[in-house]
């Protein structure tokens, strides 16, 4: 069994870095600026997010329809389709392709579906030497690590810790941090994967029902060198990936490298369409691995729109501050925090709870997912699961007996500020409460809010009337 995540352990290391944290928070406050001008720089933005999402909600609907069209016009051209119902069937597949052709070494370019199956692992268990050639990727894997974003895949390492690992193993200049430097060492390593690579492995961006291709997008190049050496491609690819028509294609690359990175566009967009030529092979494999039962969700359905652009995590106050491992899912931030606990309830219950609500994911995503709703609608489906810690259990139902009783509010809201003003410190700074671990309290005020009204507006407010039969409160009386 997995061990259960718990965000807020996850994520001390992270936060309490007091030099990395800050940093991090920053970078990707950078990124989601860029957004926000190259949104603003196109006038038909809000429009353009409206029609993607429509595109999407209707795929999603007749996805058994569209996935079919999609097979048949894709074997017409001469792809072989593979469906896989969950990861370890996606790996079987992968691994007996690679077996049928004989091979040991495969280039892969960046795709989440591969790092969601644990492909690395499981093919590297069978022998194969798998590379990376995203650079972010190919940092992470010579670290050991797992991406911790799914656009910037190493944005939690900084350039001196490139620098190590790279004189760690590909033999650069101790204690280099140039990023000249250090690119064109990255370049000259994954110059020679590239050669001697003789399968290629790419994800999949957008699949084409009506056409039957498919088209992946990189900023290196590095999928379309990959897999223009080999004679045979791989292409991995969630059932949620495709769009119906070619023409519907232009609004999500409009969409998906503003969102990202705040480009224009991503540097490149390959399309494929069938194998290279009579010799080559392109098998393309379609995986659920979770994506029926989420579609069968009237709530979360709409997480299934995702194009993964990250931009929900560069705008995340939670996750720019706690950086992704601290998600320890494939996909972190605000809709891995939907997707991981539709995944398993129990393991991720406390990723809907890494989040303050404040909706600037769902202002940023693209394809307008309702990110912080279903982030709610979580917290409210694991307590009817009986998932949520005894500790908010108790609070909760102290809390909702306390808003019922007026009388009992107002009490306890004059104990409380006298109790704040009298007790020492370590009384209310300890262990047993988390919540003032890292925070001061403010000042206890003297008077409570109806009080205040009461003597500022000369009104009575709500709270004052209905506690004592139209009498004034014992706070008033006082
Ligand atoms: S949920 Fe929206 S903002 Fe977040 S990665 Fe997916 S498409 Fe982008």
């Amino acid at each position: 069994m997995l061990p259960i995540v718990q965000h807020p352990e996850a994520a001390r290391p992270f936060v309490t870095d007091e030099n990395r944290s800050p940093w991090h928070d920053s970078a990707l406050w950078f990124v989601r600026s860029k957004r926000d001008k190259q949104a603003a720089s196109v006038p038909e933005w809000e429009y353009l997010r409206s029609v993607a999402s429509g595109i999407k909600t209707h795929t999603i609907a007749h996805l058994p329809f569209y996935l079919r069209e999609f097979e048949k016009n894709a074997t017409a051209r001469g792809a072989v389709v593979h469906w896989a119902k969950d990861a370890a069937e996606h790996n079987e597949i992968v691994l007996s392709i690679l077996r049928a052709n004989k091979t040991q070494r495969i280039v892969k370019s960046k795709s989440m579906l591969t790092e969601e199956c644990g492909l690395n692992h499981f093919l590297e268990d069978n022998g194969i030497d798998v590379v990376d050639t995203d650079l972010g990727e190919r940092i992470v894997q010579l670290r050991g690590e797992t991406p911790s974003h799914i656009v910037l895949p190493a944005i939690h390492i900084k350039k001196e810790e490139v620098g190590e690992t790279f004189h760690d193993h590909l033999g650069t200049d101790q204690g280099a941090s140039d990023p000249q430097y250090l690119t064109e060492a990255a370049r000259g390593h994954l110059r020679g994967k590239f050669l001697s690579g003789e399968i290629g492995i790419t994800g999949v961006n957008f699949a084409i029902a009506e056409t039957g291709g498919f088209v992946v997008c990189t900023n290196e190049g590095n999928a379309d060198l990959g897999v223009s050496l080999p004679r045979v491609h791989i292409a991995c690819m969630g059932m949620e990936k495709l769009i119906p028509r070619q023409r519907d294609l232009g609004v999500f690359t409009r969409l998906l490298a503003r969102s990202a990175t705040g480009q224009p566009i991503t540097s490149y967009t390959s399309h494929f369409f069938g194998p290279r030529d009579e010799n080559s092979e392109l098998h393309i494999i379609l995986v659920d691995n979770g994506r029926t039962k989420l579609r069968e969700s009237d709530t979360f359905r709409s997480a299934l729109h995702c194009i993964r652009c990250g931009a929900c995590m560069n705008t995340c106050p939670v996750f720019r501050r706690s950086g992704g491992h601290s998600y320890r899912a494939t996909v972190p931030g605000p809709i891995g925090s939907v997707l991981s606990p539709a995944r398993d309830a129990s393991q991720y219950k406390s990723l809907p709870y890494a989040c303050s609500l404040c909706g600037s994911c769902t202002d940023v995503c693209p394809v307008k997912i309702p990110l912080h709703h279903q982030l709610l609608a979580w917290r409210g489906e694991l307590v009817g699961k009986g998932l949520l810690p005894w500790s908010k259990r108790v609070s909760m139902k102290f809390a909702s007996a306390l808003f019922q009783h007026p009388r009992l509010f107002a009490l306890s809201g004059r104990i409380g500020r006298t109790a704040l003003r009298i007790l020492p410190h370590w009384m209310t700074h300890n262990r047993l409460n988390t919540w003032t671990i890292a925070r001061e309290l403010p000042k206890p005020p003297r008077e409570s809010f109806s009080q205040w009204y009461q003597r500022n507006r000369g009104g009575e407010s709500k709270l004052d009337s209905r506690s004592d039969s139209g009498n004034p409160t014992m706070e008033t009386r006082r």
